[in-house]
């Protein structure tokens, strides 16, 4: 029996978690995967409830089961509360508190929507390429940072820093994700300037003798950031440090064209993870049936693949997907953008991916 904690949060949060668990349901069964459900609050619903976007009952339960599917948080009614109490806070300590030290974004082209990205199609299609990127370390927390008066000119600084540990964790998530999908890691770094950089190469080169079926490269961010955009589907697995994974995340988003699609895992030792869509809350829309599912759904595959070790579970549900697409049917967000057929609610999205399941 594996269990999974479903954290639904607000706004369209709650209509695509419960489409991503009816799939997980329906999908279990097909693989011998027993799994249990339990729901708990997080962001606005939190508070609305609690008095807090976090309590330390779900933190409690989140670490007991390891393994977090979550909505999203946050919307105007909570926006004017101080910043440390806003619902969006929810998010930050429970990823601090599960240890999450990788954030991994797959961004794939389904081939049924390559027209829906800003990118000719002939660059984006056959892109599939999953961004890796170490959450918890470098600029974002170095110290000495803050802001000072110094000669009378205002002045702010913030530190890029890394330990080798840090950097071996990640880099060994990165290989053994790569063994999962087309052996290849390109480490994406600025050695040339930052010393921190070098030993990200240093380290990152180390691990990698003990993958010699992986294939390692070491591209500098400026280049990997125009190679993006020109040829996508030359990436399979991007390592990366947290402020220019930050960045590359995003870009590497936009190739496909919908924030609706995007799945993402965070993970920390021992198999805990947090899988949510890339996008947010989003609302205006929550509560009318036109979200798109298909982003927590692939969240959900992802979840499959990296928490309950069942890759076999988690490509049925890809499949599913693109099959879905391939048939014509879209959600409102990436209709409009690929000019397809009518568009389809939240909930139909789901049942459509359910009955997919195990098609060919
Ligand atoms: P958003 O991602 O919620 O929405 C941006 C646009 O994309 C909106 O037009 C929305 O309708 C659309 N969209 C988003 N998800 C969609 C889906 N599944 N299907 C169809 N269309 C979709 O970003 P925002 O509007 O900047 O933020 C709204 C709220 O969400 C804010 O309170 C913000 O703080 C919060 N937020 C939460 C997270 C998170 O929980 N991880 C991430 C980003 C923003």
């Amino acid at each position: 029996m594996r269990r999974i904690l479903v954290l639904p949060g607000d706004g369209v949060g709650p209509e695509v978690t419960l489409e991503a668990r009816r799939v997980l349901e329906a999908v279990g069964p097909r693989h011998d995967l027993k799994l249990e459900f339990e729901e708990g609050l997080i962001g606005g619903a939190s508070i609305d409830a609690l008095g807090t976007p976090l309590s330390d009952a779900v933190v409690a339960r989140a670490r007991e089961v390891g393994c977090v599917l979550l909505g999203a948080v946050g919307g105007p009614k909570w926006d004017d509360l101080p910043v440390d109490q806003r619902a969006e806070r929810g998010l930050l300590r429970i990823r601090k508190e599960l240890g999450l030290f990788a954030n991994l974004r797959p961004a794939t082209v389904f081939p049924a929507l390559a027209g829906a990205s800003t990118l000719l199609p002939s660059v984006v299609e056959a892109t599939d390429l999953l961004v890796i990127r170490e959450l918890t370390g470098g600029i974002y927390f170095g110290t000495p940072r803050g802001r000072s008066i110094v000669e009378g000119r205002r002045e702010a600084r913030n530190t890029m820093v890394y330990d080798e540990v840090e950097i071996a964790r990640i880099a060994r998530v990165a290989f053994e994700s790569a063994r999962l999908r087309r052996q290849h890691v390109t480490h994406v770094h600025k050695a040339n300037v930052l010393e921190v950089s070098q030993l990200w190469v240093e380290v990152v080169n180390e691990i990698a003798a003990d993958y010699a079926d992986v294939e390692l490269s070491h591209q500098l961010v400026d280049s990997c950031a125009m190679l993006l955009v020109r040829e996508p589907a030359r990436f399979d697995v991007i390592l990366t440090g947290n402020l220019f994974g930050d960045i590359l995340s995003d870009e590497a988003a936009m190739i496909t064209g919908s924030l609706g699609m995007l799945p993402s895992a965070s993970l920390g030792d021992g198999g805990v993870g947090l899988y949510e869509p890339v996008h947010g809350s989003a609302p205006d829309i929550a509560g009318r049936d036109v979200a798109n599912p298909l982003a927590t759904i692939l969240s959900a595959a992802m979840l499959l693949e990296y928490s309950l070790e069942a890759p076999a579970a988690a490509e049925d549900i890809r499949r599913a997907v693109d099959r879905v697409l391939e048939n014509g049917h879209r959600t409102q967000d990436i209709a409009s953008a690929t000019d397809a057929g009518k568009a389809v609610g939240c909930a139909a999205m789901g049942e459509l991916v359910i009955e997919a399941l195990g098609s060919e």
